[in-house]
């Protein structure tokens, strides 16, 4: 399926007006997205994006342009090599390699690409990712710096282990859906009684689990830690989410303090880039670790598994080069024997990673233990394929794709800097 022509657009929402998303170290986003259209020679259409929060987003649109020789001209259908392609020319690569702008970039035409062809097989991107083969599955990744943790033939067996059971666990999600949790009264700009009656909210609605933003105040946490634990009690896990801010020492003398509320994991306690830090804080602080978000590709997930730095793998469908080298991810969780909890929120982040999490419980983890995707209530209406949750649950998406195309009308008047909403 050769591709005749890509569009991009710097689409952005005025989120920080109400503080939606405010955390210790991103007190006003403005959830943004770097989307792209592919154009198919038989008429079909792909859809991608990436999220960012605001400014940059044009940084981002631009470093997509960059990559369209590498798009236009050329076969979608071979998604290996399309992945490959985006990823290692040396030119495009000098910038990187393999993060930032580039990896965020190529994650945008890498999940549109993959939208295309599950749009092209008339399944949602779960299922046509569920229906490949293990060696489809292995073929998939880029295996270049892997060896040492995971090779191809070990990544096989384990796919060839999660394949008698995939049937009945399509079956599960297509009758429960795939648990969540949510972080929507946990966002540091709110205040006590929003965070009582969202926290409140949250369990009436079937959650299990809630987050709370963390990190700015230490007395403030304490007391927002103490609020949320009396109002949903002890049987609902409160994970709590740093953001980066802490240094390794504050970040345990600070989760010394919340123990007494029994935070489910600590998120982000620093540098997502300080793997040794993060193995530091998860002996000396005694609460598991969770990170991922902003890893910048599988080079640092590996790191960070071979280290015992997590316990808790957070994946983000737009972070790293798309839906490949979260296949990589997912494989090395699985190696390792760690839950995966994505990261979502954002603005399309969990109508699209939903269906990395349903593959993964079908064809490569086989499990549900410990594992849960993120949710926040914003912005699903500007999808046209929005999650649906039920019982504090995703429901497994129908619609052929992987949920990630705007409504027209909202890339209309949310275009920055021209659309109405901005102009
Ligand atoms: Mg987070």
């Amino acid at each position: 399926m050769r591709i005749t022509a890509i569009e991009t657009y710097d689409v952005r929402f005025p989120t920080s007006r109400e503080l939606d998303g405010s955390d210790a170290m991103n007190p006003d986003p403005d959830y943004s997205a770097a989307y792209v259209v592919l154009r198919a020679e038989d008429g079909r259409e792909g859809y991608g994006f990436t999220f960012t929060i605001g400014r940059g987003n044009e940084v981002v649109r631009a470093a997509i342009d960059a990559l369209a020789p590498f798009v236009v001209g050329h076969d979608a259908s071979d998604l290996g090599g399309f992945a490959r392609r985006l990823t290692h020319d040396s030119q495009i690569r000098w910038l990187g390699p393999e993060k930032g702008v580039t990896s965020l970039a190529a994650a945008a035409l890498v999940n549109a690409a993959w939208d295309l062809a599950a749009r092209a097989a008339g399944k949602p991107l779960w299922r046509f990712l569920a229906d490949l083969t293990p060696a489809q599955i292995v073929e998939m990744v880029d295996w270049r710096y892997l060896s040492d943790a995971l090779t191809p033939a070990e990544a096989l067996s384990i796919l060839e282990a999660a394949a008698p059971g995939r049937a009945e666990r399509v079956r599960h999600l297509e009758e429960h859906g795939y648990p969540a949790y949510t972080t929507s009264p946990g966002w540091l700009g709110y205040d006590d009684e929003k965070l009582a009656r969202l926290a409140r909210e949250a369990v009436a609605d079937g959650f299990g689990q809630i987050k709370l933003k963390v990190g700015a105040s230490l007395a403030d946490d304490v007391r927002r830690m103490r609020i949320a634990r009396s109002v949903v009690g002890d049987d609902i896990r409160i994970a709590v989410d740093a953001n980066q801010r802490w240094d390794v020492a504050e970040a345990i003398d600070w989760m010394g303090a919340l123990a007494p509320y029994h935070p489910w994991w600590i998120e982000e306690p620093t540098s997502p880039d300080d793997v040794l830090g993060h193995a530091a804080i998860r002996r000396g602080a005694g609460v598991p670790v969770a990170t991922g978000e902003h890893v910048q590709n599988r080079v640092v997930f590996k790191q960070l598994l071979q280290a015992d730095a997590v316990d808790f793998v957070q994946i983000d469908a737009c972070r790293v080069a798309g839906v490949n080298e979260n296949i990589a991810i997912l494989l090395l969780a699985a190696k390792f024997g760690k839950p995966v909890c994505p990261h979502a929120g954002g603005v399309g982040l969990c109508e699209v990673v939903q269906h990395l999490s349903m593959f993964d419980y079908v064809a490569v983890s086989g499990s549900l233990d410990n594992r849960v995707i993120e949710y926040v209530d914003h912005l699903h209406e500007h999808f046209t394929d929005p999650v649906v949750l039920r019982d504090g649950a995703y429901q497994a998406p129908t619609a052929p794709g992987f949920s990630s195309r705007m409504h027209a009308s909202s890339l209309a008047r949310y275009s920055f800097p021209d659309g109405p909403e901005w102009a």
